[in-house]
Formats: C-alpha cells, structure tokens, sequence
C-alpha cells in the first residue's frame, strides 16, 4: 500500500509541476516550489524525470534582468506526446490527434455506412494513420467520445440522437484497443472541461449547457465535474417542461430537447405562422432563427422568445437544485444570437426563486466546436493519465 501512495502522491506532483509550466511557459524550478509547496530538491528530481521522459525541456536562462546568475527557463514539449480523440455522430466518425499542449491537432472527418462501422474504422484511424506519424508510446491514450449517456455500472450507453451498434459497444470499444489506455467521454462534458480550462472559469459552480441535437448539461459543483464526464447524474435535456407534450424516446413527455430542440423549429414557426425571412427553408436551424431576428423578422424573435421562455423553466429548477453562479450556453445554441440571452435573462427574472436566480449570469460560451477535442485531450491527461504507470489496457467511463 506504501508503495501505492507514494505513486499517487508522485503522479499529483508530476501533474501539477506540469500544468504549472503549462499556465506559466519558462517558469523557473525556484518559482515552481514557490507555487508548489514543495521543497527544491523534490521539485528539481521531479523536474529532472519530465525532462527525461521528454514531457518538458530547459530552455536556458531566462530573459530575467536580475543580478547574479539567470535562473533556467522551463517549457513544455510540444509535438511530443497525444491523445487520439473520435467524436461519434450519426453516420460519421470525426477523429482528432490532439498534442498535449493543446499547440497542435491533426483532424478528419469520415463517413460510416453503418453503426457497425465505428469500432473498426477507429481502430483503422489509429494504426493506419496515427501511428503511421507518431510511436506508440508517443500516444498517451484514445477519448472515445459520445453525444449520449454512458452508465458506468451497466457499462451502456443510451443515446436518443445517435445509432450506435445494439450490443455491448463499450465492450467493443475496449476489445479494440486492448493495447491503449481508452476514455469513453460525453461530449457536453468535454466541451465544458475545454470551456473551464481555457477560459480560465473562476466560478467554482457553473453549469455547461449544449445545444446540439439534444440538450445536454454538464456542471462543476466546488470545481468539480458532477458525476465524472459521463452524463448519467444529469439529463437536463430530458428536463420535462410540458407533462401533457409529444412522447419522447426516454420514455418521457414534453422534454426539454423535445420542446426546443432545433427539430422543433420548423414547426414551431409554422404554428405562430408565416415568416418572411423564412419560407423558403426546408430545415431551420438556430442559426436561420438568429440571422433573421437581426435583421427584424417578428415571427423569428417571437419563436426565440417563446424558445428562451421554455428554457428559462427548466433552467430556473435547475438553479433551485444547485445553484450554479454561471450557465453558459455552448454549441448550436450560440446561433441564436445576442437576442436569445437577452430574453433568456428577462425570463429568469420573472420565473424561479428570484432570491436565487438573481446572483445567476448568463453567457455564451467562448470557444469553437473544436473545443470537444481539446476538452477530451486535456480531461484525460488531467483525470486519468498516470505519470507513474504503465497505462496501456486501462479503461474509463466517465
Ligand atoms: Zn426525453
């Protein structure tokens, strides 16, 4: 057991000394104890084994003008070490090679004729391409990533906006890549761990919500991730906001992803009645809606009003509950433009516990859809990379 901790306690310390130099590139081993609260001589061995293994490397002496000798700069290795990120959607498998230093990632994007194809065409990604480029030990590990609920006990995943292979596809997925450390992620989680990372959250509660083709939520109580990245202790999405509404695959009535998903919209706006801007549209997505409410369609910022109304239900209950200090809205729902905050806001100060809603703002997020990738990349070297361990077969949920 001795031995055990004393990699745990290692593989934090390795962990922190390197995040450190990734928030503050040359920092000097004297400042990293400083910050650390470790001694120098742990710093300086510690220090010494991520410049072995290549993880980082001493640039020299700093541009630091103080008298006497220069203190030696340290940064991380770029192009060294990666982590393999495939995002599943209907009939595609988007795949990623994300450097962990977030400096560079190669993308694809590939087309699947059936849900039985994505094991095998990820396995044909990593060893026909990635380890065509990079070794195998340079490949830290492989994010599986899904826009759907993974439970961890049943080892399951249920998704109501992807086809996925009927059996046992998480066992697939490890079957695989029996060689490879493999993270099965959800995708709303990735995105708001990219979010908390690289827009440096100081909310210790927020909520992610992600507007794609469900609604998904993510949240960080006390800075951490609810229920680990794999949406089973939240399904805001599913969040019923009419009891009386259309049946939906969870079983359920009137969900949230139902009622203002963007395949509500087009009949949304064809019950409120004709827009303009909008009839020679087959499909209408958030982004149509906020493009034309910019330009002043009544009908769009009516349907945008009714959309941020319904919203602000199921978010108001969501703030009772937990109470995050900040909701940022991410994906899809971006599109939706500066009208839709607006009336999100305006809505919340009439429904809810007011006293609660009040110290609540609302944002969009600040990062693009390449975010998910990075978000995978870096949950994984954060949460469940060992410095300390051969990592090859091991396999997380969440
Ligand atoms: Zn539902």
């Amino acid at each position: 057991m001795k031995l055990v901790n004393q990699q745990l306690i290692k593989n934090t310390n390795l962990k922190q000394l390197y995040n450190s130099i990734y928030q503050n590139p040359g920092i000097s081993r004297a400042q990293l104890a400083k910050d650390s609260h470790l001694s120098k001589t742990a710093v300086s061995s510690l220090v010494d084994e991520l410049i072995a293994t290549r993880f980082i490397y001493d640039s020299g002496t700093s541009g630091s003008t103080n008298v006497g000798r220069k203190p030696n700069s340290l940064m991380l290795k770029a192009e060294q070490y990666y982590v393999t990120v495939f995002f599943l959607e209907e009939q595609k498998l988007n795949a990623a090679l994300v450097d962990i230093t977030g400096a560079s990632s190669f993308y694809v994007q590939m087309e699947l004729l059936s849900p039985d194809g994505y094991a095998p065409k990820c396995r044909e990604y990593v060893y026909d391409t990635v380890l065509q480029q990079i070794q195998k030990n340079q490949l830290l590990g492989i994010c599986v990533v899904v826009p759907a609920m993974i439970d961890p006990d049943k080892q399951e995943i249920f998704a109501t906006t992807l086809n996925l292979p009927e059996k046992d596809f998480v066992g697939e997925i490890q079957r695989t890549f029996p060689d490879f450390s493999v993270a099965i992620l959800n995708d709303t989680a990735c995105f708001a761990y990219a979010e908390k990372v690289y827009t440096q959250i100081t909310e210790k509660d927020f909520a992610f919500i992600n507007f794609g083709k469900g609604i998904g939520a993510t949240l960080f109580i006390h800075n951490e991730m609810l229920g680990h990245a794999c949406a089973s202790y939240t399904q805001f999405g599913h969040y019923s906001i009419n009891p009386k509404g259309k049946l939906c695959s969870c079983g359920n009535r009137g969900c949230l992803e139902l009622m203002i998903g963007e395949d509500s919209l087009k009949e949304r706006i064809a019950r409120i009645g004709n827009s303009p801007a909008l009839k020679n549209t087959d499909s209408i997505t958030y982004a149509d809606l906020g493009q034309s409410s910019v330009y002043g369609d009544v009908i769009s910022r009516k349907v945008i009003h009714d959309i941020a109304y319904e919203f602000s239900l199921a978010l108001c209950n969501l703030i009772c509950i937990v109470h995050p200090k900040l909701i940022i809205i991410g994906g899809k729902g971006r599109d939706l433009g500066p009208l839709f905050l607006r009336e999100i806001q305006k809505c919340l100060d009439t429904t809810g516990f007011r006293r609660m809603v009040d110290s609540v703002s609302v944002r969009y997020s600040q990062l693009d859809s390449g975010a998910l990738y990075n978000g995978a990349m870096k949950y994984f070297f954060d949460i469940h990379y060992n410095f300390t361990q051969d990592m090859g077969g091991s396999f997380f949920i969440g």
